[in-house]
């Protein structure tokens, strides 16, 4: 198998910090299974940068990053320097949108070792994805305002479903459902409020249904889904969900399963003509930066992702991908662990832990 070249973007924050742990654990599972990964810093896409420079990124980051199989990143945003709409948009959404990474991936599973939420919850009760598109529906910039500082004042602000990126993501996500053993997809819409754009999600569903007779699926208003998420989170299995939708339910399913310090994430490009980006569900955190004490497991967990989408397949990735997977959940029950989960370690102790189990 040829390399994989992999860019290392650590970012802001305690992406500085887990971002190390991160890579000792892929350079371990690298070493044990023979993978042939390669590592590339690079130092923009940062707050430090746009101070220096009055932007995130040099004006030819997408030619810098194009060749690459994967980017590993940690986290952006300084909000006492540079305003979050500007980190955000100069670089992460860049990256989403110019790589067409239309898939945001994230599993909700209740690790063991984590304390849940939910009341009576145990490992294995609750293990499913929440698939999220990443790239149009709610998240436009068609709109305006119309008879500004009138009272008339009206602001338009427009969805956008098209047929390709409404198929595309619901393709991703029959195919995942029809891959895992309980085989059921949900689809998050708002047909009764949304008259017009959800009601042709749901007619794009039942038309992508027909390719994929193995798998059971259902659908649910996005409240009642949002609601059944904390009552009964045991029956999904893959849910699939617009942009905006999928925003919610995506850091509402990971609150459900417990710290946000151990929740990852994947932005796939799935045709894998652009880089995929691999980062965990929480930010930049500047209340603990700079302390060693952020939890290391999110940072790491998406690392395993990476491997896994990068083997495609392939029988030592996965083993790496597992190799990991098995060292965090020993690592999140033995401890060490840190402040967030109650312990006292540091962010290099319990990385450093995880890495030497892999
Ligand atoms: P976003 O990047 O979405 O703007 P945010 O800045 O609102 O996120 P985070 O940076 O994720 O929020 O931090 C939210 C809270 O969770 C903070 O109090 C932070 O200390 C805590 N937190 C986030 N990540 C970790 C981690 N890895 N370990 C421990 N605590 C964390
Ligand atoms: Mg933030």
């Amino acid at each position: 198998m040829s390399t994989h070249r992999i860019a290392v973007i650590a970012g802001d924050g305690i992406g500085k910090e887990v971002m190390p742990e991160g890579l000792r654990a892929l350079q371990a599972a690298a070493a044990r299974f023979g993978l042939p990964l390669e590592f590339t810093a690079f130092e923009w896409a940062n707050c430090d940068y746009y101070l220096q420079h009055g932007q995130m990124m040099p004006a030819d980051w997408f030619d810098q990053l194009k060749g690459f199989n994967a980017i590993y990143f940690g986290a952006v945003g300084w909000p006492d320097a540079v305003p979050d709409h500007i980190s955000l948009w100069g670089s992460l959404l860049k990256f989403r949108r110019e790589f067409d990474q239309y898939v945001n991936l994230r599993p909700v599973r209740l690790m063991p070792g984590v304390p849940c939420p939910l009341a009576n919850k145990k490992p294995g009760d609750i293990d499913f994805y929440v698939v999220r598109e990443n790239t149009e529906g709610e998240y436009s910039a068609v709109g305006g305002r119309l008879f500004e500082n009138t009272e008339r004042e009206t602001v338009l602000q427009e969805a956008v479903f098209t047929r390709k990126g409404v198929d595309r993501i619901l393709q991703f996500a029959f195919e995942l459902a029809q891959s895992r053993p309980k085989k059921h997809l949900t689809s998050a819409t708002k047909s009764n409020g949304i008259a017009i754009s959800m009601p042709y999600w749901d007619e794009r569903v039942k038309a992508m249904s027909a390719n994929y007779p193995d798998v059971r699926w259902d659908q649910y208003h996005v409240d009642i889904l949002a609601a059944r998420f904390v009552l009964s989170p045991e029956r999904f299995d893959v849910v699939v969900a617009s942009n905006l939708f999928g925003d919610i339910l995506s850091d509402l399913g990971p609150a459900c399963a417990g710290t946000i310090g151990i929740a990852p994430s994947a932005n796939l490009n799935p045709e894998r003509t652009l880089p995929s980006l691999f980062e965990p569900v929480h930010g930049s955190a500047p209340d603990i930066y700079g302390k060693n004490i952020a939890n290391p497991v999110a940072m790491i967990w998406s690392g395993a992702m990476m491997l896994d989408f990068l083997g495609n397949g392939d029988e030592r990735y996965a083993q790496g991908h597992d190799a990991i997977m098995r060292a965090i959940e020993t690592v999140l029950v033995q401890g060490p662990r840190t402040p967030d989960m109650g312990g006292t370690a540091s962010t290099t102790e319990m990385g450093t832990a995880i890495a030497a189990l892999v």
